[in-house]
C-alpha cells in the first residue's frame, strides 16, 4: 500500500470537505503525505499545510487545472507547486472567470429542459462562488430530487448531448503546465482512463499524440493509480509510463464522504516497473556549490 495520496479536492473547489477537515480524514486514514489539488484554486493550501503540521503528516502543494486539448477537457495536476508564483495564481484566476457565466448557461439549458431554479440551488453547495461547477449543479439536482445520485446527475444531465451542458474553452495545455512547471512544480496528466469519446476511452495513437506533446512541453507524470482507474487501467497506464518514461502518481481524487468511488486513504501499490512521481522532490540532488 503507498502512504500517498496526491490528488484530492475541499470546499474550495467542489469538495465536501474544508481544507482542515480534509487533512485530519487523510490522516485518520493511514496518509503520510497529502497534495490538495483544487480545481483551478490554490487557496485552500495555507489552510490544509497548518492543518497538516498539526496532524504531523506532510502536505504537497497541489492544482488542478481544466485544459481544453482539440475536442476534449483533460486535467493536469501540479504538484509542489508554489502558490506565490504569480503566472501560475493569475493564471488559474484566467480559468475561473468563465465559469460564472457557463453556469448561468447551464442553468438556462435545464430551465430549457423544464428544471427551473438550479443556478441559485448550485450557488448554495458552492463553498467558493468562483469556483462554481458541475458538481454543485448535480449536488442540487440530487437534493430536489431529479435524480437518486450525483454519478446519475452525470448520466443524465450537464454532459454531451444531455440538458445542462454548456461547451467551454479552458485553458491551453502549454498554458497549464508552463504555469506548473514555471512554479517550480511537476505536472502530472491526470485520470487518463477517463477520457473518452463517445462511451469509449480515448484511442492509443491520440493519447500517445497527447503524451508526446504534454511531455515536449515540460509535463513530467502519468496518474497511474486514481480513484476513478480500474486495476486493469493501473497496469494500462503503468505500461504508458513506462513507454514515455513519465513518473507514475497516485491519488483518490475524493471528493467527499459517500460521492467518490475511493476514500482519502492508502492506496494499492504501483505496478512493478513505475518510478514514483514523489522521485522528483525527494531525490533532487543537493545543487554543487560553485
Ligand atoms: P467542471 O470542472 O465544472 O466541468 O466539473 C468537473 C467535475 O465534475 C469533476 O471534477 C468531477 O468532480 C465531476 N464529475 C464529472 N464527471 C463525473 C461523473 N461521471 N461522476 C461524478 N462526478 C463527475
Ligand atoms: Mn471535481
Ligand atoms: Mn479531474
Ligand atoms: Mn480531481
Amino acid at each position: 500500500m503507498l502512504d500517498y495520496d496526491l490528488h484530492c479536492h475541499s470546499t474550495v473547489s467542489d469538495g465536501l470537505l474544508s481544507p482542515t477537515d480534509l487533512a485530519a480524514r487523510a490522516a485518520e486514514r493511514g496518509v503520510k503525505v497529502l497534495a490538495l489539488t483544487d480545481h483551478d484554486d490554490i487557496d485552500g493550501l495555507d489552510e490544509a499545510r497548518a492543518a497538516a503540521e498539526r496532524l504531523g503528516i506532510r502536505l504537497i502543494n497541489g492544482v488542478e487545472i481544466s485544459v481544453s486539448w482539440r475536442s476534449h477537457t483533460l486535467h493536469i495536476v501540479g504538484l509542489n507547486v508554489d502558490p506565490s508564483y504569480q503566472p501560475l495564481v493569475d493564471g488559474v484566476a484566467s480559468v475561473r472567470n468563465g465559469r460564472g457565466e457557463r453556469a448561468v448557461k447551464m442553468a438556462e439549458s435545464l430551465a430549457r429542459s423544464g428544471i427551473g431554479g438550479v443556478l441559485e440551488g448550485a450557488y448554495r453547495f458552492a463553498g467558493n462562488p468562483s469556483l462554481i461547477g458541475r458538481t454543485h449543479f448535480a449536488r442540487y439536482l440530487v437534493e430536489s430530487g431529479h435524480c437518486k445520485d450525483v454519478s446519475s446527475v452525470f448520466k443524465n444531465y450537464l454532459v454531451k448531448g444531455k440538458p445542462g451542458y454548456v461547451p467551454h474553452q479552458w485553458a491551453a495545455l502549454a498554458d497549464a503546465v508552463g504555469w506548473i512547471t514555471g512554479s517550480g512544480g511537476v505536472a502530472v496528466l491526470a485520470h487518463p482512463g477517463r477520457y473518452t469519446v463517445g462511451r469509449k476511452q480515448m484511442g492509443s495513437s491520440t493519447l500517445r499524440e497527447l503524451l508526446r506533446e504534454f511531455i515536449d512541453l515540460g509535463g513530467q507524470a502519468i496518474e497511474v493509480v486514481s480513484g476513478s482507474h480500474t486495476p486493469e487501467q493501473y497496469a494500462e497506464f503503468a505500461r504508458y509510463a513506462g513507454e514515455f518514461g513519465l513518473l507514475a502518481s497516485c491519488g483518490s481524487d475524493f471528493h467527499g464522504p459517500g460521492e467518490s468511488y475511493r476514500d482519502l486513504g492508502r492506496l494499492p501499490d504501483f505496478p512493478l516497473g513505475c518510478r514514483p512521481v514523489w522521485e522528483s522532490w525527494e531525490q533532487a540532488t543537493p545543487m554543487k556549490a560553485a
